[in-house]
């Protein structure tokens, strides 16, 4: 959408001015990502630690589950689908609500065409390409019109007319790839009013009881850190972090530490990783990869109960501004104790 928008704004302006390198080359806007959703609905991501049945996945409402909390027991392998009997495995995917359990699928479609030859405008010898598509939500006999939420965050309040003005163009806006072939026509809408989540004390506290519960110890305090888009990191020598990444790496204070799985100095993280190509549109070229951790990944952190409010503080900020590399794009937007990993677990 980011892309999508620059490239309006220089439809109507030409070049780019001082205004455009602020709305979409600085740090002052964030382009969060877009995740399909249910109209009226806050999608929920399920994260690397949510299970449901091996066999029927989310259709077995009751078999899901999640696992992070498993870490001082070891008991989570056990667990089987009470409606089936299977064992269960990872889920991965969107929700529109949790209970009733409401998975959010899109409908694909392969499409399969052959190039055309420019010089003579008929079919390409041996050169046929097929491309995924998203279509719509629903069954084949309830189609709904397939709907994305993203926020835009605006760190400069300044620039927050100049966007209005953008979105209240009225031109049409086309996102993803094969936009050359009409794929990805949108129509934004504009919600101003975003309903709050609940405030960071307050799932901190519901997590750290549901910790107690699990097995953690008295005097220590837990929260999670979960992606909610891709986190690109890079060390003092520009090389990409994947496993080795520490709390400090979130700009954490020392003492601050991963929980360790039993008997063992393996931390508790939930990885992976994904490498994110991209099209730069004003050069005509393909943007250099970027490996990140993906979307999705977990992991559980801990400090002594005297660090609870300096921790509390740095996790406050990491909410607020994001984490990492391209943050204008989107990546970095971590959640702490996202509440799915002590409502689900069970
Ligand atoms: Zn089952």
């Amino acid at each position: 959408m980011r892309g999508a928008l620059a490239e309006a704004y220089l439809a109507e302006h030409g070049m780019p001015d001082d205004t455009f390198r602020a709305l979409f080359l600085s740090d002052q806007v964030q382009y969060k990502d877009l995740w399909p959703s249910l109209e009226g609905q806050q999608t929920i991501l399920l994260p690397a630690t949510a299970k449901a049945c091996k066999r029927h996945g989310l259709k077995h409402h009751q078999s899901f589950r999640d696992s992070l909390l498993d870490v001082w027991t070891n008991l989570g392998g056990d667990k089987k689908c009470p409606e089936c009997d299977e064992s269960l495995d990872r889920v991965s995917g969107y929700l529109s609500n949790l209970n009733p359990l409401n998975p959010i699928s899109p409908r694909s479609r392969l499409r399969v065409s052959t190039a055309i030859e420019r010089g003579t405008g008929t079919v390409a010898r041996e050169m046929l390409f097929t491309q995924h598509t998203l279509v719509d939500l629903g069954t084949p006999d309830n189609k709904q019109f397939l709907l994305f939420q993203g926020v835009v965050r605006i760190f400069n309040p300044t620039l927050e007319s100049k966007l209005m003005r953008l979105l209240h163009l009225n031109t049409t806006l086309f996102l993803g790839a094969g936009r050359s072939r009409g794929l990805g026509q949108v129509e934004i809408k504009l919600e101003t009013d975003i309903p709050a989540s609940e405030p960071l004390l307050e799932r901190w506290n519901k997590f750290n009881a549901a910790a107690q519960r699990a097995g953690g110890e008295a005097g220590k305090r837990y929260f999670s850190l979960t992606l909610l888009s891709h986190l690109a990191l890079r060390d003092d020598l520009l090389r990409p972090i994947f496993g080795d990444i520490k709390p400090q790496h979130f700009g954490l204070p020392e003492g601050v530490m991963w929980v360790c799985h039993l008997n063992s100095k393996q931390p508790v993280v939930f990885l992976n990783a994904v490498t994110v190509s991209g099209w730069n549109a004003a050069l005509g070229l393909p943007k250099p990869d970027t490996v990140a951790l993906a979307r999705g990944s977990v992991l559980l952190g801990q400090c002594d109960a005297a660090q609870e409010q300096s921790v509390l503080a740095h996790l406050e900020q990491i909410e607020a501004k994001g984490v990492g590399e391209r943050r204008n794009e989107g990546f970095g937007c971590v959640a702490v104790c996202y509440p799915i990993h002590y409502t689900c677990w069970r």
